[in-house]
């Protein structure tokens, strides 16, 4: 019919742990919404490996290259067994050079009230590039341990453009290049050079300024507030956005965009949770909000937020909270309140 014609075919990865559980929620709530999305499920992790010897099945990457969006539950990778990371894999396969994690104050009470900042973090250079090995001078006493880090000018030319073209299209103000210029003077200068080359480029819309990593983390503490975009590279940028999802109420609320040129792929911030799977304890929230990234992702800004406000309104009573936010409620139960609410507010 025609309604199933209009809408976007998103490959669903379900995932491992707690991702099931989560996965569910958000397919409920979207029934709920109207959903703009076409399913189209596939597996991936450590399930997919039991069930068919795959970590990463060609049919879950045929998907996705056929769909361009995916909405990934957490997958897990077994540790020994020389397995890659499947989340890298996916990076890599796709070249989603941006990382994408938003955090913004939802649950009142906690530290910080009205934390509203972007993290856009290099996905694909520098100290993750996995040039890693032993230098075999000497017995194990003795042993040298070696990794080499790669930043180039194009990469950070497109990442800091990705940063600068956010905030524009998002009506940001502000832009901070972390980096750690002071001492890797060629690995982070280069992108510190870069980057500020590219938001002269932005001077008469969005204000830039820079920061050495270590001064942003302390300062991410002292005065959250004065943060709108980061922008950074691979490691730093993945140590500060488990640090900002901390400001606004931990793992649970923290959703991730992974983007590049042919495809997109959103998620949850969290791991697979495996303390907690099967418990119905689960916060689906991360995962929704990642959803409502990939409404936005599709211009669809209106549904987006909708979701947010049913979000936020069953959020701020705490009946609407599960364990992680120090409450009771369980993860279905917090998808059967959201839905409700949905269906108040349409
Ligand atoms: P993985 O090996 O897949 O990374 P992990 O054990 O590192 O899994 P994470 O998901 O990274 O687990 O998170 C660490 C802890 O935070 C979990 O053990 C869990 O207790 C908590 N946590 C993470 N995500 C959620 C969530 N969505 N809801 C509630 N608690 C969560
Ligand atoms: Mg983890």
């Amino acid at each position: 019919n025609s309604s199933t014609q209009q809408q976007i075919p998103v490959t669903l990865i379900p995932g491992d742990g707690i991702g099931p559980e989560i996965v569910d929620v958000v397919v409920r709530v979207f029934d709920a919404l109207g959903n703009p999305f076409a399913w189209e499920t596939q597996q991936a992790g450590v399930n997919a490996l039991e069930k068919n010897g795959d970590l990463l099945p060609q049919t879950t990457l045929d998907s996705i290259g056929r769909t361009g969006l995916a909405l990934k539950g957490p997958l897990s990778t077994p540790i020994g067994g020389g397995f890659r990371s499947v989340n890298v894999r996916l990076r890599e396969t796709f070249q989603l050079y941006a990382n994408v994690r938003p955090a913004r104050t939802i649950v009142p009470g906690g530290r910080y009230e009205k934390i509203d900042l972007v993290l856009v973090r290099e996905n694909l250079e520098g100290l993750y590039v996995g040039h890693e090995h032993y230098v075999p001078i000497g017995d194990d006493a003795h042993a040298v341990a070696m990794a080499t880090g790669i930043n180039t000018r194009a990469g950070s030319r497109r990442i800091s453009k990705f940063a600068f073209d956010y905030a524009v299209r998002n009506n940001r103000r502000k832009v901070t290049i972390v980096h750690k210029a002071n001492v890797l003077k060629a690995l982070t200068g280069l992108f510190l050079e870069t980057a500020k080359q590219v938001g002269l480029n932005y001077a008469d819309q969005i204000e830039f300024n820079d920061r050495i990593v270590d001064a942003c983390a302390m300062q991410l503490v002292l005065n959250p507030w004065q943060f709108d975009v980061i922008v950074s590279t691979n490691l730093f940028g993945d140590i500060l956005s488990d640090q900002i999802a901390g400001l606004v109420g931990g793992l649970g609320m923290a959703p991730g965009a992974n983007i590049g040129e042919r495809a997109a792929i959103f998620e949850a911030v969290h791991g697979s949770a495996p303390d907690i799977a099967g418990k119905g304890m689960a916060n689906p929230t991360a995962l929704l909000l990642a959803a409502a990234l990939m409404l936005e992702h599709k211009g669809l800004h209106g549904q987006a937020k909708f979701l947010r406000d049913a979000i936020d309104s069953v959020l701020g009573e705490e009946s609407g909270r599960t364990a992680d936010l120090g409450g009771s409620t369980s993860t279905s139960k917090y998808g059967d309140l959201l839905i409700e609410r949905i269906r108040d507010l349409q």
